[in-house]
């Protein structure tokens, strides 16, 4: 924690615009959401891949889960929401790191798809585990609870819909 009291600084120190310090200051978060964004698909990414391994080796009702259509369909649901966020999240970095006009908007939506998306398949990874998924020494629990936070962090979700509705409303 770092306090500034009674702390005078010339101005000649002052960094870009005068009444543009906190324009600066949240475009910083711009980066800061595309990390986040990219926290949360890789968590996903991560408990995709191993509900995989484990849906080829777990046998209930004398089959295997991956041999039950109903969950088949939902790893099909999850690698497609997952690539949709990637892209997303792609997009919105290349707009950031070439100061795109649209740029925080983009931020915006790519954290807003990519945690809300990434919280989702890791929850449904976490059920397709069954009560094992639920057990604190598996890795799915931790990744659920890592993944949970990303729709508060760096802003939260229904301050991404803010500022994504402005941009389109130009409230
Ligand atoms: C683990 C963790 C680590 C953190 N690390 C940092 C850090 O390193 N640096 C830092 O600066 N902060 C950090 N934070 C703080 C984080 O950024 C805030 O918690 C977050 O921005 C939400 O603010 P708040 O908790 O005050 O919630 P509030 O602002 O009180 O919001 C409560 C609820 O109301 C909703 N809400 C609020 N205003 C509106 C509105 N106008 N319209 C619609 N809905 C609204 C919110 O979305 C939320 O759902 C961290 C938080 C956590 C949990």
């Amino acid at each position: 924690m770092v306090n500034f009291e009674n702390c005078r600084v010339p101005a000649a120190n002052l960094i870009g615009a005068e009444g543009q310090g906190f324009k600066i200051a949240m475009a910083g978060l711009d980066g800061g959401r595309l990390n986040i964004g990219a926290c949360s698909i890789g968590g996903a990414q991560f408990c995709l891949d191993r509900t995989i391994d484990y849906m080829k080796e777990r046998k209930q009702f004398g089959s295997r889960l991956a041999d039950f259509q109903a969950l088949q369909f939902r790893v099909a649901d999850y690698a497609t929401d997952l690539e949709a966020a990637r892209l997303l999240l792609h997009r919105a970095a290349v707009a950031v790191g070439a100061g795109e006009g649209g740029a925080t908007r983009l931020a915006a939506q790519a954290k807003r798809l990519a945690t809300d998306t990434g919280f989702d398949v890791v929850n449904g990874c976490l059920q397709l585990h069954g009560g094992y998924g639920y057990l604190r020494d598996h890795p799915i629990e931790r990744v659920l609870r890592d993944v949970r936070v990303h729709q508060i962090l760096e802003g939260t979700n229904e301050v991404m819909r803010l500022i994504i509705s402005r941009a389109m409303l130009g409230n």
